[in-house]
């Protein structure tokens, strides 16, 4: 069985590379990529990594060993995938609003392209016919998720093309001989119901009667791992019973033997992240006992951005007499991580961790106030090492040209 790292692993990381610094646990991946594949194992499925949860190369490089795929939402997470040492068949680029341009370069890298807009769709058959199959994204109008802001599936969203207008799909299709292998919807993250991923399975399967070329139905992701200790997860368990038993009606009912992709990024990275940081000023003011940081916002952007929970731990004081804190950043601006939060009493130049930090933590980090991004360290088969170093000065004039 799988066990987290300890406080004092924690602490002695910390102490050998210096904080602020992400620190990730490769056995909790793989204990993530294990329970899917079982949970799914009697059903024909595959796994996509969503890269842009964590992109370092050495985590793409753990996935791939794995035995996962990899789904891109950039060109530039193709390229990384392809270094990191996926076939081109185990990339799967899902973009959205990109140019013309960019499909055709995913095109040339020879990877699956999952299109979500008519425009690239009709521009696509008109350009390749039927000699490169392709995805479609579809908005199933299914709204479900954690928050607001990683909704994607609701009537005003970006996403995917709508189910309403399949006739007009049909017609491109139809007219430009479109070989259509794979039908996709991600509705958003965080979704702890199965009954909102068989909805949507059922929706596929109801567009999926549109093609006769489909070969595999995406459902994207949204799986929910526990940000709180009294939250929920999604039961992949009993989903992936559900959804075989899903497919195999499809299959009796049609003929049609399908895959079934999912592109889990939380899921499988969320729990191996820990940030840690260390408190550089206990400020007492007239209501609140403030932690301050050495850290903010523009290391961990979650709590400002999604209101999102992070869990606490003073990993240099954890038996110490629980207070009440509000845990905030240096970044000048209002950069608060958590408000009200027990902690055992901080002093000055304890080291906090924050709990499920592998997902969207350093990737959405940046430079505000001209401070330098954090460090990444990879924890495998008990040994720690470095995976991306701590920035320099020199790193913020990178690409800057002095004229003046
Ligand atoms: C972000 C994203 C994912 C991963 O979502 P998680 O909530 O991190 O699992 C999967 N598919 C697509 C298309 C995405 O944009």
């Amino acid at each position: 069985m799988h066990q987290p790292l300890s406080n004092q692993q924690l602490l002695d990381i910390a102490n050998q590379y210096g904080t602020p610094l992400y620190v990730y646990h490769a056995e909790q991946i793989a204990h993530r990529a294990h329970q899917l594949k079982e949970a799914f194992k009697q059903c024909n499925a595959r796994f996509f990594y969503a890269a842009k949860a964590l992109t370092n190369i050495n985590i793409l490089k753990l996935m791939k060993s794995l035995g996962l795929s990899l789904d891109c939402v950039s060109i530039h997470e193709v390229q990384l995938g392809l270094k990191a040492g996926f076939n081109p068949s185990e990339i799967l680029y899902t973009p959205n609003c990109v140019s013309f341009n960019e499909i055709e370069e995913a095109r040339r890298l020879n990877v699956h392209i999952n299109i979500d807009n008519i425009s690239i769709l009709e521009q696509f058959g008109n350009k390749y016919g039927n000699t490169y199959p392709v995805c479609i994204r579809l908005n199933p109008h299914i709204m479900a998720g954690g928050n607001f802001k990683i909704s994607t599936g609701h009537i005003d969203s970006k996403f995917g093309i709508s189910i309403h207008q399949m006739r007009h799909i049909e017609r491109i299709v139809k007219t430009t001989r479109l070989h259509v292998k794979g039908l996709h919807m991600h509705t958003g993250s965080e979704i702890k119901d199965v009954n909102v991923f068989l909805a949507g399975l059922d929706i596929m399967f109801e567009m999926a009667r549109h093609f006769d070329t489909l070969e595999f139905i995406d459902m994207g992701s949204g799986f929910k791992v526990p940000y709180h200790v009294d939250e929920d997860e999604t039961n992949v368990h009993l989903l992936g019973n559900q959804v075989a038993e899903a497919l195999h009606t499809f299959e009796n009912e049609t003929g049609k033997k399908l895959e079934v992709w999912f592109e889990p990024g939380k899921f499988l990275v969320s729990e191996c992240g820990y940030f840690l940081v260390k408190a550089n000023i206990i400020k007492q003011t007239t209501a609140t006992v403030f932690v301050g940081v050495n850290s903010g916002f523009n290391h961990l952007i979650r709590p400002m951005f999604y209101d999102s929970y992070h869990h606490i731990v003073n990993i240099s004081n954890p038996e110490g007499p629980e207070r009440i804190y509000t845990v905030v950043g240096n970044i000048c601006e209002t950069d608060t991580f958590a408000w009200d939060r027990k902690l055992p009493e901080v002093r000055e130049g304890d080291v906090l961790a924050f709990m499920n930090a592998g997902a969207y933590g350093f990737e959405m980090s940046s430079h505000f106030n001209s401070r330098l991004k954090p460090a990444e360290v990879l924890v495998m088969n008990g040994h720690s090492v470095l995976i991306r170093s701590r920035e320099t000065f020199e790193d913020l004039l990178k690409n800057q040209i002095e004229v003046l």
